[in-house]
């Protein structure tokens, strides 16, 4: 018999998880079914609640509930402890076991780019939200050379710097700051909403100091390529686009339910699709 998935979310209507995720069942000959919710902050626990009686095998979680599903799982897994954040939860026999799949998704994606390199590198991240959590708790496990985290609100980045960074040497750096010493880093990651769509004509910092050798990643993927990645390319960088991650999260999570690895390349291709608009849904 088919399992059901999901998705809980607020809004959920634009998101890309049902289609990569159906679609993979699809070519799985698998009678599974992954389906949005839109839960309002205030039904989270009654809809957690719900699908734990109705038995469904597993789901994800995205904003606003990220935080707040930590509370309602009845356990959680280490590195998730650590970004303070679950998107992925399990049903193993009745227990809600929580997950953070988006740290594993990017550091994945992002070494298909830098390779063993990650590691000799500094690295300078902006933004101190939630994103950001997952990249810095993956990038200190991974022991980067150095870690600097920039943000429009710098005593956000310095109280990220103290809970997710353990053991590489880090530090705190105005936006003006960052821009003035940009050559100083091999990879820039943005990991603000700044250049999303439709805003796609902003960027977070001004890439004149950029060096040529660097590595510019961007986890927005709406557009695919942010003005701060083209812009990049302009300087002869390497372009990152946060799609990578997004396939990486959803592959993730799809192996913890399944115990199987779906195709990453063709999950890329169908949000590629849905996101130029081409993709006729059956
Ligand atoms: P969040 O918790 O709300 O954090 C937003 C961050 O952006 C904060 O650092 C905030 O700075 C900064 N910011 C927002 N507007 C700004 C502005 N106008 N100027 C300067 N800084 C600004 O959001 P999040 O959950 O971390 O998500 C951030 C981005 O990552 C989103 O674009 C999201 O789509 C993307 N994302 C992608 C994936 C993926 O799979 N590719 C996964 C997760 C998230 P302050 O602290 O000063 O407010």
């Amino acid at each position: 018999m088919g399992k059901l998935f999901g998705l809980l979310g607020h809004p959920v209507g634009h998101s890309m998880s049902p289609h990569i995720h159906n679609d993979a069942y699809r070519q799985l000959d698998l009678a599974h079914h992954y389906q949005s919710f839109d839960v309002p902050e205030q039904q989270l626990k009654a809809a957690v609640e719900g699908l734990k009686a109705l038995g469904v095998a597993g789901f994800n979680v995205t904003i606003p509930h990220k935080v707040a599903i930590m509370d309602l799982v009845d356990e959680i897994d280490e590195e998730a402890k650590i970004i303070g954040a679950i998107n992925t939860v399990v049903n193993k026999n009745g227990r809600l076991i929580g997950y953070n799949t988006d740290g594993e998704g990017y550091l994945q994606s992002l070494l298909t780019h830098t390779g063993e390199r990650l590691k000799e590198m500094n690295v300078l991240v902006i933004g101190a939200g939630g994103a950001a959590r997952a990249v810095l708790t993956v990038l200190d496990r991974y022991s980067v050379r150095t870690i600097t985290i920039t943000n429009r609100t710098l005593e956000k980045a310095e109280k990220l710097a103290a809970e997710c960074v353990q053991n590489v040497k880090a530090e705190t750096i105005t936006l003006t700051q960052a821009e003035e010493n940009l050559h100083d880093y091999q990879l820039i990651i943005n990991t603000t909403s700044v250049g999303m769509s439709p805003n796609v004509e902003e960027m977070p910092i001004s890439l004149e100091n950029l060096r040529a050798d660097a590595v510019v990643s961007d986890l927005i993927y709406n557009p695919v390529k942010t003005k701060l990645l083209l812009e990049a390319e302009k300087k002869g960088a390497t372009a990152v686009s946060g799609i990578g991650m997004f396939v990486g999260q959803g592959a993730l999570a799809f192996e913890k339910w399944l115990g199987i690895e779906p195709d990453r390349e063709r999950m890329e291709q169908i949000v590629l699709q849905h996101l130029e608009g081409k993709h006729a849904d059956r």
